[in-house]
């Protein structure tokens, strides 16, 4: 195995430099999907990789590829890469770190003056969060041909569906609805390298964990309808209120979440009120929810036990609740040649790793449907919290996982001999 470690302080140093913009008070990031903010991370992005030697090509829903060639053009691209978005008042390295780590392959590569046999392409997903505009992972299932582009240019955005811009639109005004085709080829394989964002890896003493693979989850939207009333002269007895019912709701997803052991997870975590004004009693609820497992057949008896709660709020509190299926994802295996491939690297580095199955998605799942994908996760501080001003890994936790990555993807790449 060559020597081919990434320059760590460089990492770092790009890292918080992209990270300043959209920064908050709190030294974390708050970088919508789309926003000017993201706009100018994405200019910072191109600029490093042009100044790398890169071509930078833009497709119809602001995917950025950066491209390296290789001796043959011909052969389909190692792709490696992540998001540059993040939630309202998250952190600096959810998906930034995967992008960061992606581009300083490449600087290693050239440093080192070595050449690929296969293009190398750093990717930038859009919309990974899904804050903003729905779904999560827009721009990589666009890519996959798992959403059409037409549907998700003109998706609204979820905190003002009224008057806010559409996806579209808000590619228009920072200058990145590109005019390469979204997908329509296969990548060669898919790398991803993301925070852990959770307390697994640290309670092993784990510096690089191989995602194997995914939970599975289920996503909908419980819509209350009740009465709509005046706050005063209505009588507790007669109200319908479409809120007071989804809180019962949220109540008992909350508790299927708990009673399905350490791996059950179930989430309430949006709600839309109509007409959410003082003065009136709210006469519906949308309340999005989830639940996840890693079993299949757990996950379809939370699922069940979440229609179960949707019909005794409906008959505690007189309202109707409609439960409708918006998305799911997982269970996902990812490559097994891919997931050797890492964790023989890392072994072979010397790092602790560990198998682990990511309980958030990602857009290495979407690409897995289209190509051998893999993902690596390096270690995440604070007890693992993300989506969180607090989110936090130590330098040497992303430069490990760069090290890992630089390997594989020379591994998947080709070298050319000297
Ligand atoms: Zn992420």
């Amino acid at each position: 195995m060559r020597n081919i470690a990434v320059d760590g302080e460089r990492l770092w140093r790009d890292l918080m430099e992209i990270g300043r913009i959209g920064e908050t008070a709190k030294g974390g990031c708050h970088r919508l999907a789309l926003s000017a903010e993201d706009g100018h991370a994405r200019d910072l992005f191109c600029r490093w990789m042009r100044e790398a030697g890169c071509t930078i090509t833009v497709d119809g829903i602001g995917n950025i590829f950066a491209r390296r060639e290789g001796r043959d053009p011909a052969r389909p691209p190692v792709m490696v890469g992540s998001h540059l978005d993040t939630v309202p008042l998250g952190g600096k390295f959810d998906g930034i770190a995967g992008v960061l780590a992606a581009v300083e392959v490449v600087r290693t590569l050239n440093d080192r003056a070595i050449r690929t046999e296969a293009p190398i392409e750093v990717v930038v997903w859009t919309n990974e969060e899904g804050s903003r505009f729905s779904p999560f992972t827009m721009g990589s299932q666009v890519f996959a041909g798992q959403q059409s582009l037409d549907a998700m240019l003109a998706r609204r955005e979820l905190l003002d569906p009224e008057r806010g811009a559409t996806v579209g639109e808000a590619l228009d005004r920072i200058g990145y609805r590109g005019t390469a085709p979204v997908g329509g080829r296969k990548p060669g394989c898919y790398f991803e390298l993301h925070i852990e964002q959770g307390p697994e890896m640290a309670r092993d003493d784990a510096e690089i964990g191989i995602v194997t693979g995914s939970f599975e989850a289920r996503y909908f939207v419980a819509t209350v309808e009740g009465e709509q009333a005046h706050v005063g002269p209505t009588p507790m007895a007669v109200r319908h209120d479409a809120l007071v019912a989804a809180s019962r709701l949220i109540l008992e997803i909350d508790r299927i979440g708990r009673a399905h052991g350490v791996d059950g997870r179930a989430n309430a975590p949006h709600l839309e009120l109509h007409p959410n004004v003082r003065g009136v009693i709210p006469g519906r609820v949308m309340v999005s929810c989830d639940v996840r497992h890693r079993d299949h057949a757990t996950l379809g008896r939370m699922h069940g036990d979440l229609v179960m709660a949707a019909q005794m709020v409906e008959r505690v509190h007189g309202v109707t609740v409609t439960l409708e299926q918006y998305g799911e994802f997982g269970p996902v295996a990812f490559d097994p040649g891919m997931v050797a491939l890492l964790r023989d690297t890392a072994a072979s580095l010397g790092y602790r790793h560990r198998d682990i199955l990511t309980v958030a998605g990602h857009d290495a799942v979407p690409l897995n449907t289209i190509c051998p994908a893999g993902m690596i996760f390096c270690a995440s501080r604070a007890g693992g919290i993300s989506h969180n001003e607090r989110e936090w890994s130590e330098p040497a936790d992303v430069a490990a996982g760069a090290n890992v990555l630089a390997q594989a993807v020379l591994a998947r790449a080709g070298v050319v001999p000297d």
